[in-house]
């Protein structure tokens, strides 16, 4: 093996090593505060299916000690590869304390959510970005360390969220609900209901997310949004707490309005979190007809670009065909050159981010 590529391959390893450890520790934290840490409505699924996470942990465990040993063997600087390792072993000698029942809590952390949905989306698309990918980026872009933060937020907090999501519905479109219309709606197949709640959340989330672009002081909001200028399925995280819970919130009243079963709005919210990170990736691929019915990265990534042609297009997050139908869609046979901001860059750190949109005296489109 040459020098650079063994330097390479042992630095990605360290690092590789070192968050894996870092996630092996906060599952174990979640094993022994399961009340406080753990989402409430997911613990009775863990504790039926105890043995499966248990051997996805240890089966993370020894990866954590594998990348560190392969950083430690092909690299001088041992920062890394020691840090995973002693990680690693912080989290089996965790693993023989008992779990500390302290009763259910009325708010708990979703770290559980967190630790699984970082394991499994960057099990699955960072090795996708790297056979697929659009463009050369680095995995740890600039960016990722508050791109990781905003997902943190929005997964290990993801109770109190869904519960602010469902409250402006519940507390204004109450008197909206037909009992019967809904049984109607409900009875439906499931894939139908799931084609509907995509047309009709969408309608929504098209006009409260072209508002967003077209009023000065909401852009500065979603202009946190669009500050990536790059690319991946990290970016997609980078969201303001606000623009998150007005767009989720407005995107539920039709489907609370509507009532569909709970197996189509489980389907929905599945499918909703990995499409939301699909279309921010870096990935090639395109899909000739496909592209104009689901979004897709292609039409996704114009809607970040800071292209002159695509500025203000594509605001859809599922249907292409709400822009086609209003006039702002946007899929040429080329890719967008340039993603982010035109005019303003927003910070780059996370609380700078949370704090912009109330900082900003000047409002100015596109800021
Ligand atoms: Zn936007
Ligand atoms: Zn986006």
């Amino acid at each position: 093996m040459n020098r650079r590529l063994r330097i390479d391959v042992g630095k990605r390893a360290g690092v590789t090593s070192g968050l894996l450890g870092v996630l092996c520790v906060l599952a174990e934290f979640c094993f022994l505060f399961p009340d406080l840490l753990v989402t409430r409505d997911a613990l009775p699924f863990y504790k039926a299916n105890l043995a499966v996470f248990k051997g996805i942990l240890w089966a993370t465990i020894a990866m954590t000690f594998l990348t560190g040993l392969i950083s430690l063997a092909l690299m001088r600087s041992k920062v890394h590869g020691t840090l995973g390792i002693v990680l690693g072993t912080i989290a089996v000698l965790m693993r023989f304390t008992d779990s500390v029942e302290t009763g259910p809590a009325t708010v708990s952390a979703g770290l559980d959510y967190f630790v699984l949905e970082l394991l499994v989306l960057g099990l699955v698309f960072i090795p996708l970005e790297r056979m697929f990918k659009l463009r050369e980026q680095k995995i740890f872009r600039k960016g990722w360390q508050t791109d990781l933060k905003h997902f943190f937020v929005s997964h290990a907090g993801i109770q109190v969220l869904s519960f602010a999501t469902l409250l402006p519905a519940n507390a204004f479109f109450a008197w909206a609900i037909d009992a019967n219309f809904q049984k109607v709606v409900a009875a439906q197949p499931v894939w139908l209901q799931f084609l509907e709640i995509l047309l009709v959340s969408d309608l929504v989330s098209y006009w409260v997310h072209r508002a967003f672009h077209q009023v000065p002081w909401l852009w500065n909001f979603h202009a946190i949004h669009h500050s990536s200028q790059e690319m991946d399925w990290l970016a997609g995280s980078r969201i303001h707490i606000v623009d998150a819970l007005v767009t989720r919130s407005a995107s539920f009243v039709p489907i609370f309005i509507l009532g569909f079963s709970q197996a189509a709005l489980v389907a929905y919210v599945a499918f909703v979190s990995v499409h939301a990170v699909y279309i921010h990736s870096n990935t090639r691929w395109r899909f000739p007809v496909l592209r104009w019915l689901i979004a897709t990265p292609e039409f996704h990534h114009w809607h970040h670009t800071s292209d002159e042609e695509g500025i203000d297009k594509n605001f859809a997050v599922f249907m292409p065909v709400w822009d086609k139908l209003f006039g702002t869609a946007h899929m040429p046979a080329h890719w967008p050159k340039k993603y982010g901001t035109v005019k303003f860059q927003p910070p780059e750190s996370y609380l700078g981010q949370l704090a912009y949109p109330f900082r900003r005296k000047r409002a100015t489109p596109y800021g």
